[in-house]
């Protein structure tokens, strides 16, 4: 029952939406697009989860055939730990994380999940077991309630507050004036991308999957929302397998393995004390980026001494 809920749930939101004149709409139709190109095999099977072991074994993908994205990439993210793909922006980051959701099919090599190829199993199967925290969270024009129980439709109002405090946004929604009712989305209350994803995580810690996949928000987050959100991630992370598409390279100082993606190809990888040792990109990357906290950190103090 629960299975058959979500994707009735689903298309009732796509309709109410359509109808009440979402001005997402573009949006909502790219995502239904996206759902349409890959279809399940006729003799697809449930994926049967033991630990979620994840592998990449040399991925080949391309949006546009001229313009190769992937090219050859292979790397494991053993059962509850932690893997941190790195690397300029358009390298492919996120790409990663849409061929393991299976939005497209790769075009040469496989993914696998507990060693059966994704492409092998039901999608609705495979996106059971995988939350993902996305790097632009789209509300639904509905109650923040509503938005956080999208996770698991059958969850309680104790379980949803429950989630929003893992997710350290609990104190703000009952800050506003109508609480866990409030509207949100495009023609509710408009929260900062910071708020947006910290309902992602709310949503995802509801779901509980053995799997997730976190991309961080690219969008400069001051420094506390950022410990904030790193602190509910770490909470949501522990003992699952976990994919995390970092910007902010001190959310990865603790991963078991650093993937720097660069041209299409793992440019580097290992431990970030590894990968500072031998002084390549991601030392230079790490550098870079902690010149520009002590500059963020030093301009802040000046203007609080003001
Ligand atoms: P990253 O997350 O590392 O910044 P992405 O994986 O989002 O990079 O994108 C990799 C490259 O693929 C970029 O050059 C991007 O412009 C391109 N790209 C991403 N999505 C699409 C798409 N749907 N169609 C065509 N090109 C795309
Ligand atoms: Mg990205």
């Amino acid at each position: 029952l629960i299975q058959l809920a979500i994707p009735l749930n689903f298309i009732g939101f796509v309709y109410r939406e359509i109808r009440q004149g979402l001005t997402d709409i573009e949006k909502m139709f790219d995502l239904l697009d996206v759902e349409a190109e890959v279809v399940d095999s006729p003799d697809a099977k449930e994926l049967v989860i033991d630990r979620g072991a994840i592998a990449f074994k040399d991925v080949h993908f391309a949006y546009d055939p001229a313009r190769p994205i992937l090219k050859g990439i292979s790397f494991e993210v053993p059962a509850g730990k932690t893997v941190a793909v790195v690397g300029p922006s358009g390298a492919g980051k996120s790409t990663l994380s849409r061929l393991l959701y299976r939005f497209y099919d790769v075009q040469q090599g496989a993914i696998t999940i507990d060693g059966q190829d994704v492409r092998d199993v039901k999608q609705q199967s495979l996106r059971a077991v995988i939350g993902m925290v996305p790097q632009d969270t789209v509300l639904f024009n509905d109650t923040i309630a509503y938005n956080i129980r999208y996770g698991r439709i059958s969850a309680t109002q104790a379980e949803i507050e429950a989630a929003a405090d893992i997710a350290q946004i609990g104190e703000f929604i009952e800050s506003l004036p109508e609480g866990y009712g409030a509207m949100v989305g495009e023609r509710g209350l408009k929260l900062s991308g910071g708020e947006k994803q910290r309902v992602a995580i709310a949503r995802t810690v509801l779901k509980s999957p053995p799997i997730l996949i976190l991309d961080e928000a690219t969008s400069a987050l001051d420094t506390r929302t950022e410990q904030e959100i790193q602190a509910a991630l770490d909470i949501v992370s522990q003992n699952r397998t976990t994919l995390v598409i970092a910007h902010r390279l001190s959310t990865v100082i603790h991963a078991d393995e650093i993937i720097v993606l660069k041209d299409g190809g793992i440019a580097e990888r290992g431990t970030h004390g590894e990968l500072i040792e031998r002084g390549g990109l991601y030392a230079s990357m790490w550098n870079r980026q902690r010149e520009a906290t002590q500059a963020e950190e030093m301009l802040k103090k000046v203007r609080e001494s003001d």
